[in-house]
């Protein structure tokens, strides 16, 4: 990573350094990875009392979390037709019950805690890229009522440019992702987690105890191993690897001359456009990601 390819939220969050290990150790609870995911996890169960041992190869969020468009929110592109095609209603109202109670933990972490990650309600609308995903977002649109989300189509809107139609989740959310996963962390360890950064597991082998060989050879022999790390890194008998490919898209993030409306969006088609604004110091910056 240099200078340029920093992303915004990476440049500009107060980062809070934790060390690197230094000598091999024993826990009850191990979690690779120190992404949202990893983060949550030791967050999560540091307020049940446990002590967890979070390690990250890099510095906290430095993978796609800090790389994100930060957008919290029930809407996934065209999901809940697909679920309801496939695997009928109620597993898509399930799958719509497990997104909502994860949007509102986020909002009620971000409350309790007094989280100053910018953390701003919003509509998040999916809209139509061609003439002929039209009918698919307005599907979409049919199967969301009947699934009793907070939902609104909209024929005719002026923005984003050339869209064809779009429907809109009320209530989502936006925020800064690494200020967000920075307090959750740094709560983590007052309630009495480790974090460990610059330590990258090199190997895995599963048992009863787990065993993690880390760089500079330190060992951490633990009975619980939580993998946050996005891709694999032991696969066992899966063969993950060989379903991996490369993906890369570009973000900008500008104070454009123009006004523009408030709200999240995002297209059905490819190339993938993510739009979404941040508010910093009372400006507002518009985020734009895509072309994967
Ligand atoms: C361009 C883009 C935009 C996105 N926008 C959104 C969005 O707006 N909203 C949303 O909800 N989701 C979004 N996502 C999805 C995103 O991937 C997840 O939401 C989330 O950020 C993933 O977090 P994570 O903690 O699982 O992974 P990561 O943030 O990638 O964290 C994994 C961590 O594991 C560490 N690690 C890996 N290997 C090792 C090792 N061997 N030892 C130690 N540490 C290791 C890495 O360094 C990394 O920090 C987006 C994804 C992309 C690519």
């Amino acid at each position: 990573m240099n200078e340029n390819t920093i992303s915004y939220w990476n440049k500009t969050a107060q980062k809070e350094h934790y060390p690197r290990l230094d000598k091999s150790l024993e826990t009850d609870i191990l979690i690779i990875g120190g992404g949202i995911t990893g983060i949550t996890c030791a967050y999560c169960l540091a307020l049940k009392g446990e002590k967890p041992v979070l390690i990250e190869a890099g510095e906290l969020g430095d993978g796609t979390t800090g790389n994100t468009t930060g957008k919290i929110t029930i809407q996934h592109n065209i999901i809940y037709s697909k679920i309801a095609d496939e695997h009928g209603m109620n597993f898509a109202k399930l799958y719509a019950e497990s997104q909502a109670g994860a949007l509102d933990f986020v909002k009620e972490q971000v409350k309790q805690g007094r989280i100053d990650c910018q953390l701003a309600e919003n509509t998040a609308y999916i809209f139509a890229s061609s003439e002929n995903d039209r009918d698919m977002v307005r599907r979409e649109y049919e199967v969301a009522k009947e699934l009793e989300i907070d939902a609104e189509y909209i024929e005719k809107p002026e923005f984003p440019p050339d869209n064809f139609g779009m429907l809109g989740f009320k209530h989502q959310a936006v925020v800064h992702p690494i200020r967000y996963a920075q307090a959750l962390a740094k709560e983590a360890v007052l309630k009495g987690a480790k974090i460990y950064c610059d330590t990258k597991a090199i190997k895995v082998e599963d048992g009863d105890i787990k065993k993690v060989y880390c760089e500079n050879d330190i060992v951490i022999k633990a009975k619980h191993l939580v993998m946050a790390t996005q891709y694999p890194i032991y696969d066992g008998p899966n063969l993950f690897f060989t379903r991996l490919y490369a993906k890369r898209s570009y973000g900008i993030a500008v104070k454009a001359k123009k006004d523009w409306p408030d709200g999240s969006y995002i297209g059905s088609g490819e190339p993938t456009r993510s739009i979404r604004t941040h508010v910093e110091n009372g400006k507002r910056i518009l985020i734009v990601v895509g072309e994967d």
